[in-house]
């Protein structure tokens, strides 16, 4: 009826709701465990662990250009979808792997894991852009106004699913018992993240002809040169060949990041020295890039110069944010009581609140907006930004304080890492979205994708970033750090440049920080 196309939102954006609900499920449940896992499985330091981090993030954040451009040219928005979440899926396997044959084969799982993360990074680029602009797609010109409500939803469903994998691979994968932590346990949290990305994508896969059409049933996001109208029977053929691809491009990211890391003196040299820079230029190119344009007017040129101010003022705030998974999960681990209500809460669960609040809040933060935007008091764009540096920056200020007497046998109480999360995702609300939206009003029509793209290199440099301050942190619970004070060397043993004695191997058996096979 009249009021119902009004109000109700096509029955398409609850199955992409669901879709990346579960993806999202499968890409911070992983997140979560990543760093602790290098660390105590694969016997990294923390140092390299938040490198590597960075890294990974910074390039899920560069891939979207590629995925964004496939899919524009050749393949279309759903084919990409499922190529992605089958890749990640197989990524995710590639991490279960890794977290099930280290120990007698460090090396062998270290290169698993990267190529791991190398698929995954492969498979989100393929993903993210597309589900995000087929949720724009949805809505035909004359109801474009339900766009921003239609976002909103959207961004539960991405939390809900943070929400989900935060709680669920934790539970399975980061397990101690009497202090103790099962470092065999993580691979579970990996396998419960590949089966959320099979869900995902399995749920798409069937209900995406109903659901995901236009108004009149055609099928939105098909192949770009064909018209949106050409049916998708033969759909069983293809997704045999999407499967092909998806292994294919597996196999090939395998084998190059085998060979990348595998015979590199230093696995975090190469994030350092390759991946950071390849990020951070990429961005800079592409923002030169645009503006050599000739075709640009005066007042693009200015909207265009202002986009670029906010993307680099968005760095910073993504390089604080971050932290999420790398110092703070750190500080969580070794230097927090994390007694929640009586239960000890896994060190990997407290990025759980992110994810929680924004569940809770991105209604109130979206309703205070509109409030103020009818009082005529809402604040211009460029000061909520500016709000959400100022609130991120206090909670890191407070954070810094709690800290900076603990020394590193000092325990911090888990209320102030929540806290923390509270006002970062009160900073993330006035920022993100916005910074989205903003980006989307002031780019020239025929650049808004690109300008997109900058805007995201600008949350990628953000990451890499966040990667160098992680690696700031003293170290205090690695395994370097732990045998360093049982008077052994880590590092020589690894090298094998010196033989620890069976006494030290069992030190370090009983200390956790080596599996001693005799
Ligand atoms: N948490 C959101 C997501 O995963 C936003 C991340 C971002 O914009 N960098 O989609």
């Amino acid at each position: 009826t009249e009021t119902q196309s009004k109000t109700a939102h096509p029955k398409g954006l609850w199955v992409l709701f669901g879709t990346e609900m579960w993806e999202r499920f499968n890409f911070y449940g992983m997140r979560t465990l990543l760093t602790l896992f290098l660390v105590n499985s694969l016997l990294m330091k923390e140092e390299d662990a938040s490198l590597i981090y960075g890294g990974f993030l910074g390039l899920c954040y560069l891939t979207p250009m590629l995925g964004g451009f496939i899919a524009d040219r050749f393949f279309g928005n759903r084919n990409c979808i499922m190529l992605g979440g089958l890749l990640m899926a197989i990524g995710q396997l590639l991490l279960f792997t890794s977290a099930s044959v280290f120990g007698d084969n460090l090396g062998l799982a270290t290169a698993i894991m990267y190529s791991g993360l190398g698929v995954i990074i492969f498979g989100n680029g393929f993903f993210k852009p597309n589900i995000s602009s087929m949720v724009g797609s949805l809505y035909p010109k004359q109801e474009k106004s339900k766009l921003d409500t239609a976002f909103t939803i959207f961004y539960m469903g991405i939390n809900i699913g943070a929400f989900l994998g935060q709680f669920i691979c934790p539970l399975v994968g980061d397990v101690k018992t009497e202090g103790i932590r099962d470092i065999h346990a993580f691979k579970w949290g990996f396998l419960a993240a590949a089966i959320a990305m099979l869900i995902g994508t399995l749920l798409f896969y069937f209900l995406k002809n109903k659901y995901v059409v236009t108004p009149e049933g055609k099928p939105l996001g098909g192949l770009p040169s064909k018209n949106e109208s050409s049916d998708y029977e033969e759909g069983e053929a293809q997704s045999a060949v999407f499967s092909t691809i998806a292994l294919l491009i597996s196999v090939l990211v395998f084998i190059g990041m085998f060979l990348l890391f595998h015979f590199s003196v230093d696995g975090d040299n190469v994030v350092k020295t390759i991946i950071y820079p390849i990020i951070f230029s990429s961005g800079i190119a592409l923002a030169v890039l645009i503006l050599l344009e000739k075709n640009l007017t005066k007042i693009e040129i200015h909207r265009i110069l202002v986009i670029y101010i906010i993307s680099f003022f968005i760095i910073f705030f993504w390089a604080a944010f971050e932290q999420a998974g790398s110092s703070l999960t750190f500080i969580a681990d070794n230097q927090t009581d994390r007694n929640f209500f009586g239960w000890q809460m896994p060190a990997s669960m407290v990025q759980i609140f992110n994810g929680l609040f924004v569940v809770a809040l991105a209604v109130p933060f979206s309703m205070l907006w509109d409030k103020l935007r009818a009082n005529d008091k809402e604040p211009i764009s460029p000061v909520k930004l500016a709000f959400g540096l100022l609130i991120i920056a206090i909670s890191f200020f407070m954070i810094a304080n709690q800290v900076k007497d603990l020394g590193t046998s000092g325990l911090l109480a888990v209320k102030w890492l929540i806290l923390l999360y509270l006002l970062n995702t009160c900073a993330e609300l006035c920022l993100s979205p916005i910074g989205l939206s903003l980006v989307g009003k002031l780019s020239p029509k025929r650049f808004s994708s690109l300008l997109y793209g900058v805007f995201f290199l600008s949350n990628a440099s953000g990451y890499a970033l966040a990667g160098t301050l992680g690696s700031i942190l003293p170290a205090t619970g690695d395994k370097f750090t732990k045998a360093k004070e049982l008077g052994i060397d880590l590092q020589a043993v690894l090298d094998k440049k010196i033989i620890p004695t069976a006494e030290q191997l069992q030190l370090l058996d009983k200390h956790q920080i080596m599996d001693h096979n005799p």
